[in-house]
């Protein structure tokens, strides 16, 4: 079976090798270069969610100047003409040129889906830069900075929409495992971060599940006939080893199917309590519902930092509605602060890539060590700001631990708990843990 190809066109420097080469950096491996193909014509097979494909880039086939169309050689010509998806790419920072118009004079005849990329888009400026080039009748424009990766997924994500279906959506893990099993990590290795996905029946957890760890994994790490409440799968990932916990999973397991709504629940609540990071799936076409709710509240109150998926985020169409929509998570789930939202597909793998920089942030968190000497400053300054009175004092503070972050005061007397919560706000603030939660223990001096 042959691959749907995508092309890369434009004009001299605007970044076209820049952008292969950040395709290919993007995606998981480079599957095979094809061999016996001339030596100016660089292609490689590329996957992006399991959609495969061979990205070509025509780099040196256009030279520019002004007969351009005399230039245009045979070979692009058939390249482009017989393209699946043709990345008509453009310079966001240099903005339109003549070169740029007869490109597009020439793209409009053919019958390929082209994409105009607006390249080195590198800020939010320059990504406004780009609807300049709506004035070449091909469509919007879609930016990206191929030198830094600012929006590559976004756009690879457009490209394989347009690819014709190759089944692709379950076909491979969004990232990549390893072969062995088990993973690259080893008991008595510090345990890697815990990640639940929790939600209400039927948003699609399990889909979102399987994108994260692939068709297989969850099979091979199924725990069944044990009496352990979670099917955890440990997946290597480019950040370091991740243990995702399928609540979907125990729910499939249950006979309870009447009540299984109600089960569910209470085994989510039991997975929570055990995770470090808790990604909350809502059904984007549902909204927030009052079971939605309930369950964010127990894991805002189990101290687990959320992320909310937005699912189904494709079905949403209406720019209206989907602006509802964000709008309605800011205000029925207000008390998860600034949670990262992600708009998703996690039957079409789309925005699923979001997750992985979330993540890696909110791991980062979890590992962090802070110096003793910045801790005392820190309650220092805390205690003085706000004493606890009566008397009341920390004498020595230092974290203890990482995975989360536990920190140790040693009191004279025991703190009131709204103390402890001011403390842990002002250590949160000053070291920027995010959403990562953290512990505070407390010894007393005599002890
Ligand atoms: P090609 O001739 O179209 O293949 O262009 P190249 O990929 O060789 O890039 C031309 C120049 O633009 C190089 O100096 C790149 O480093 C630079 N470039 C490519 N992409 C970006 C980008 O996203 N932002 C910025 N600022 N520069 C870029
Ligand atoms: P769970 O009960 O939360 O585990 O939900 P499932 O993963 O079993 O999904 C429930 C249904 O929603 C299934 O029919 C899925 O195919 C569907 N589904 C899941 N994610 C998406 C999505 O992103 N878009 C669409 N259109 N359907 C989805």
């Amino acid at each position: 079976m042959s691959l749907p190809t995508v092309v890369i066109v434009g004009r001299p420097n605007v970044g076209k090798s820049t952008l292969f080469n950040r395709i290919i950096g993007e995606q998981a491996a480079i599957v095979e270069n094809h061999p016996g193909v001339t030596r100016d014509r660089k292609e490689l097979e590329a996957d992006w969610l399991g959609n495969h494909f061979l990205l070509v880039d025509t780099g040196g086939w256009l030279p520019g100047g002004s007969d351009l169309d005399e230039k245009v050689s045979r070979q692009v010509e058939a390249a482009v003409e017989q393209a699946d998806v043709v990345l008509f790419v453009v310079d966001a920072s240099v903005g339109l040129t003549d070169d740029d118009h007869q490109v597009a004079h020439w793209l409009r005849r053919i019958k390929s889906p082209v994409l105009i990329v607006a390249n080195k888009a590198d800020n939010d400026r320059r990504e406004n830069d780009r609807w300049e080039f709506m004035a070449l009748g091909l469509g919007e424009p879609v930016p990206v900075s191929a030198l830094h990766g600012r929006r590559a997924g976004d756009l690879l994500d457009e490209v394989v929409a347009l690819l014709p279906d190759q089944g692709g959506a379950d076909a491979e893990p969004d990232i990549p495992v390893d072969e062995a099993g088990a993973g690259l990590w080893n008991v008595g290795d510090t345990p890697p971060p815990r990640v639940a996905i929790v939600g209400r029946p039927n948003v699609g957890k399990s889909t979102l599940f399987n994108r994260l760890v692939g068709e297989d994994r969850s099979v091979v790490h199924d725990m069944a006939g044990t009496t352990r409440d979670a099917i955890d799968t440990l997946v290597e990932t480019p950040d370091g080893p991740i243990v995702y916990v399928d609540t979907a999973g125990m729910r499939r397991r249950s006979r309870i199917d009447d009540s299984a709504e109600y089960y569910s629940m209470v085994r989510a609540l039991r997975a929570i309590d055990d995770a470090d990071i808790a990604l909350l799936v809502i059904d984007a076409t549902e909204g927030v519902t009052s079971q939605d709710q309930r369950l964010a509240e127990r894991v805002d109150a189990s101290g687990c930092p959320i992320v909310v998926m937005l699912n189904k985020w494709e079905l949403v169409e209406d720019p209206e509605q989907r602006a509802e929509i964000e709008i309605e998570v800011r205000r029925k789930l207000y008390f998860v602060g600034d949670a990262p939202v992600l708009k998703i597909s996690a039957l079409t793998g789309k925005g699923v890539h979001k997750l992985r920089p979330v993540l890696q942030e909110a791991i980062e968190q979890y590992h962090r060590r802070v110096p003793t000497r910045d801790v005392n400053r820190v309650i220092a300054d805390a205690q003085q700001k706000q004493p606890a009175g009566h008397g009341l004092k920390v004498l020595y503070a230092l974290q203890g631990a990482t995975d989360p972050p536990t920190f140790t005061l040693f009191v004279n007397r025991e703190l009131p708990q709204t103390y402890m919560r001011y403390l842990e706000r002002m250590i949160r603030e000053a070291f920027n843990f995010g959403s990562t939660p953290i512990k505070l223990r407390v010894r007393k001096r005599s002890e």
